[in-house]
């Protein structure tokens, strides 16, 4: 494998590769997830009216204080088009209209209500509790920009500007293959030295949790007929990951075979650990990851590589991987020719978020890594990261 290249030269090689997918029409409803391929621009202003903070009485802050004749009421969603006239006062409930003239709500709880009247014993300042029109945003302006990855927040903030329907990347469309002759489903009986096949399902709900439609095909042995076929199949997708086979045993059969159809290999082996013969190429426009069978090394593969490169697919401002600080409750022992990412529980502490690694390190320990909630950074070099040290991590959950 040579001089392997760095964790950060091999996420830019896959990302120099990424040509972003077309766009389409997508309702908000349906959006959650989705990458923002075209600014979404606010329908109205909003507030589309001066409205009220609080349950209370519209007034011209200038007639305050002062027992002042409620002209009339302003409930939410029914407003009166009457202005307040002068030295008079309007009740008003969250969110209702503040008429014209007025400038100010005193809040319901400041005031003496009479039969037709309301005493408000103190003074208040132009402005005050009335929402002004447009002080969110005004109608025309960026409500979502391009390259944003649509959640709760935003999605709510397109509804609340009154757009139905937002122009988003097409999903990638990722097949996922594991190969292995020892790989059984769960659920069946296992022979001498076969194993549950688990990379699958694992790999899809990464995949799918960066925006993918995911095609989970059929595992297949470790036949070339078998590789053949599922990886022509697999090919014809935006992206292809597959799971084992991509190491220098006689059984490794998915880089040659995927060389016959035409992958051209961009690199194969990356210096990480775990996931070391991670091999990317590509077919045209499609992206073709191999990521080593041992589990937790799918794992680490998916999260560092492949998922960056389904949003960045989709146009994602940011790809991530996403990195976080804390310190480390224990000392790690660096690799000297590797970054390693082990795998760690995060607690919050006073200082801030402190990792512990978690027992069982061994790429093959999916069952031990389950339990961890971040994959933490240890850079390669010599010695040792001493206990409080500052470290990076990747979440996990
Ligand atoms: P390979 O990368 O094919 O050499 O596989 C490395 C190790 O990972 C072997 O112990 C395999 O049995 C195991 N392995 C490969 N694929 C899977 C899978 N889909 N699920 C669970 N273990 C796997
Ligand atoms: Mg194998």
């Amino acid at each position: 494998m040579g001089e392997l290249p760095s964790v950060e030269d091999a996420l830019a090689r896959v990302l120099g590769r990424v040509a972003p997918l077309d766009s389409q029409h997508v309702q908000v409803a349906e959006a959650s997830g989705r990458v923002v391929a075209e600014a979404a621009r606010a329908r109205t202003d909003l507030p589309p009216f001066p409205s009220s903070a609080m349950d209370g009485y519209a007034v011209r802050s200038a007639d305050v204080p002062g027992t002042l004749p409620v002209a009339f009421e302003v409930a939410a969603g029914r407003a009166s088009r009457d202005p307040l006239p002068p030295g008079a006062a309007a009740a008003i409930a969250t969110g209702g209209a503040v008429p014209d003239g007025a400038d100010a709500v005193v809040p319901i709880e400041l005031v003496t209500s009479g039969d037709g009247t309301v005493e408000v014993p103190g003074a208040v300042g132009p402005g005050a509790h009335v929402r002004p029109r447009g002080g969110d945003v005004r109608e025309g302006d960026v409500v979502v920009a391009p390259g944003v990855r649509l959640g709760p927040a935003q999605l709510g903030a397109l509804a609340a500007a009154g757009i139905a329907e937002v122009v988003c990347a097409r999903r990638p469309r990722v097949s996922v293959l594991a190969t292995g002759s020892e790989l059984r489903s769960p659920g069946e009986t296992l022979g001498h030295g076969q194993i549950y096949e688990s990379n699958r399902v694992m790999l899809a709900a990464v995949l799918a949790g960066a925006g993918a439609g995911v095609d989970q095909l059929p595992p297949v042995a470790d036949d070339e007929q078998e590789h053949r076929d599922a990886l022509a199949r697999g090919l014809e997708s935006d992206v292809l990951v597959t799971s084992g086979g991509v190491s220098v045993g006689p059984h490794d059969l998915v880089r040659g075979i995927e060389a016959e159809l035409g992958v051209e290999e961009v690199f194969w082996g990356i210096a990480v650990k775990p996931g070391k013969p991670l091999a990317f190429g590509v077919r045209g426009s499609t992206l073709v990851f191999g990521l080593p069978g041992n589990p937790v090394s799918s794992l680490v593969g998916s999260l560092l590589f492949v998922a960056p490169a389904i949003l960045a697919l989709q146009g994602a401002a940011d790809p991530g991987p996403l990195y976080q600080s804390a310190t480390t409750a224990s000392v790690l022992r660096r690799n000297e020719r590797r970054d390693e990412y082990v795998r760690a529980t995060r607690r919050l502490d006073t200082d801030g978020v402190v990792v512990e690694p978690i027992d069982g390190q061994d790429s093959h320990m999916i069952v031990r890594a389950s339990a961890a909630d971040a994959l933490v950074r240890v850079p390669r070099g010599e010695g040792e990261i001493p206990v409080g040290a500052a470290v990076r991590y990747v979440a996990l959950a």
